[in-house]
């Protein structure tokens, strides 16, 4: 009867469980609708707050570049940028919402059921510790028992392969009947809950930001390897040479699906996150995508740091000297170091030649016919002379209405050369 009990109950019991349909965090919104949601709110937040840093020009020690670069080297209108952003998030929200209607319904519930599956995974993992000790010629069982007696049970238990003997639990039977019958340890349940609650999740949300990173990465190469990718698509992109935050998803909307929408959903399905863990990682991935463009190498930020992919990094890709190099994004550069497409080299001389370059013509049409002038060339102030961060706003400001050169970019090839695309 003992030894029939001892070979039922070799391993604790698991739990019981009841399921039920997990709530909504807001009752109003279906959890499904808020991941959809929130990166729009997260994406337009975050802009709106390195905009206000940009307009009233709060910290012009860490810009990448001067105003007069704004007004001058972009080949596209502050609204447009918005409209196009506002095309990508519909698109995007329309493919979250058949995803969300495809996904079945989350149950909570069996949290500590499938704590106690891990924990009963630890346990069976201990069977090996004494052939493993043994190899080293460690008698654990000897070793074990030593332990045992000075009192170091739980110790003993492990070396001896999982084996409790002290360590259980009372149970009610099916037929009835109360039994004592094996429990885990402390330490086996501390563990389980580790790896449920954190270890697994840390290890779906790196798998996921890898899937991203190499999705953008060989599809964004792609785009600059084939001429017509990079002309039909990508090009509006790289209209952009001095990127601003809200510009971060300023793309071709073909090329926001496939790269963004499409990367981030990749990432989330093959990780097999809930709800509530795509409500982080779309969030997420969307904040480094608006913090990798948003024209501040700044030395407090986080996000800047903790990769080595940031404002800095991206903006070089974005510079006609750079453009076929950091194709990297969004959060890490190992495969454009496993590729050899990193930048490398001195960037302060180009930087500064770009910087001049924009305020020469800055000048130049500051001091122009004033009948030629148009609406934000009579606003024109010298951004490098000026101390008034009040005019420096209204030349900043007028760069909404501008759309200069994007004629120009129409066409079959937008004046696409081969400076542009990788080799
Ligand atoms: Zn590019
Ligand atoms: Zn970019």
């Amino acid at each position: 009867m003992a030894a029939n009990e001892s070979v039922v109950f070799d391993y604790p019991p698991l739990p019981t469980y009841t399921l039920s349909p997990r709530p909504p965090i807001f009752t109003a919104i279906p959890d499904n609708i808020l991941a959809l949601i929130l990166p729009v709110v997260a994406y337009w937040a975050l802009s709106l707050f390195y905009h206000f840093i940009d307009v009233y020009d709060f910290f012009p020690q860490y810009r990448l570049h001067t105003p007069a670069e704004v007004l001058k080297r972009n080949k596209v209108t502050r609204w447009e940028v918005v409209r196009d952003v506002i095309l990508q998030q519909v698109i995007q929200s329309l493919a979250g919402l058949v995803v969300a209607y495809l996904d079945p319904v989350e149950y909570i519930g069996r949290e500590e059921y499938d704590v106690a599956v891990w924990a009963g995974r630890l346990r069976f993992a201990q069977r090996a510790i004494p052939r493993v000790l043994a190899i080293f010629g460690v008698d654990a069982l000897g070793l074990a028992s030593n332990l045992s007696k000075n009192g170091h049970t739980i110790l003993a238990g492990a070396l001896a392969g999982g084996h409790y003997p002290g360590v259980t639990q009372s149970l009610t039977l099916d037929s009835g009947l109360d039994a004592v019958v094996p429990a885990f340890t402390n330490w086996e349940l501390l563990t389980a809950s580790f790896i449920y609650w954190y270890l697994i999740p840390a290890l779906q949300f790196t798998w996921a930001i890898l899937v991203v990173d190499t999705w953008q990465y060989f599809l964004h190469r792609a785009m600059h390897m084939n001429r017509w990718l990079y002309v039909t698509f990508h090009s509006r992109h790289h209209r952009l040479y001095v990127p601003y935050a809200f510009g971060a998803l300023y793309n071709h909307p073909v090329e926001g699906f496939l790269l963004d929408t499409a990367g981030a959903g990749l990432g989330f399905l093959t990780a097999g996150m809930t709800t509530r863990q795509a409500m982080w990682f779309f969030s997420c991935s969307t904040i480094k995508t608006v913090d990798d463009h948003c024209g501040y190498a700044f030395p407090w930020d986080p996000l800047q740091h903790f990769t080595s992919n940031n404002a800095a990094y991206h903006d070089i890709h974005h510079q006609s000297w750079g453009i076929k190099t950091n194709f990297s994004q969004p959060f890490f550069t190992f495969w454009d170091r496993l590729f050899n497409t990193r930048w490398n080299g001195d960037v302060r001389l180009k930087y500064e030649r770009s910087r001049e370059a924009a305020q020469k013509q800055v000048e130049q049409d500051a001091s122009s016919a004033p009948a030629e002038e148009t609406p934000y060339e009579s606003a024109v102030i010298s951004p490098a002379t000026s101390t008034d961060s009040n005019a420096r706003t209204r030349l900043r400001s007028k760069t909404v209405t501008l759309s200069p050169h994007v004629d120009s970019l129409k066409g079959v090839n937008h004046g696409v050369t081969r400076s542009v695309l990788h080799a």
